[in-house]
């Protein structure tokens, strides 16, 4: 059977080449999105290993949150930015299901992930969700889902202004543009939870800040931030 199961595979690769999404090169047997060594070079922030780290310290004070992490550093032309870029613009929300699996193994091999009862990816607006087809967070937030056994949920929060990009904004700027941007839909099934809030990139905390403000304000018992990375 397995053998059928080989030769099926072999047949899908011949029609549709599967490329690693870091290095464009092939992709062998039982490897997806990432290659191997792709994967092993990944650069990792390892900020789960330390309780005290940029990503808690850049919220801790504006938000009451036990853990603050970013799985990977974000490099101006490196293998991240190139990640990030095919996952927001490219189709590819693989790669956010990818990466959230690998970190959310990680930490459920530290059993960190006994830590939470839910977790919520921030929201994108309907309107880009149209164009976009999917919510690159909660591609982030299914693979952690997967990785840590914890359920996840993408209907709890909503945004309801369609910001334009936070790219090129200053940290005032950014705050006036998504501090009214989110609600919380269902407060039922945040009330008394322990969430892990997750997005893709954090930079100076706004986003996360004007979300995870709605998350304590539902009486969620604890709040925590995983992004996939880390811009300086
Ligand atoms: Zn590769």
């Amino acid at each position: 059977m397995n053998n059928v199961v080989d030769l099926v595979d072999d047949f899908v690769s011949l029609i549709y080449p599967r490329y690693c999404m870091g290095c464009k090169g092939d992709l062998r047997k039982g490897e997806d999105s990432l290659c191997t060594r792709c994967l092993s070079e990944l650069p990792k922030t390892n900020y789960h290993l330390y309780p005290d780290n940029p990503v808690r310290n850049r919220l801790a004070g504006r938000l009451p949150i036990r853990f603050g992490w970013a799985y990977l550093k974000f490099r101006k032309s490196g293998i991240v930015q190139r990640l990030l870029h095919q996952l927001k613009y490219q189709n590819a929300p693989e790669i956010g299901t990818k990466l959230g699996l690998v970190f959310g193994h990680e930490l459920e091999i530290l059993t960190l992930s006994s830590c939470f009862d839910l977790i919520i990816p921030v929201p994108i607006h309907s309107e880009r969700l149209k164009v976009r087809g999917y919510n690159q967070s909660a591609a982030f937030a299914d693979g952690l889902s997967q990785g840590m056994k914890v359920p996840w949920s993408e209907s709890v929060t909503v945004r309801r202004t369609y910001a334009s990009t936070q790219t090129r904004k200053s940290r005032a700027d950014r705050w006036d543009n998504v501090k009214d941007a989110f609600v919380i839909n269902e407060s039922s099934l945040v009330y008394g939870r322990r969430v892990l809030l997750v997005d893709d990139v954090i930079t100076t905390g706004a986003t996360l800040e004007a979300c995870g403000q709605h998350l304590v304000q539902c009486g969620c018992r604890e709040l925590s931030v995983a992004c996939i990375a880390e811009a300086q």
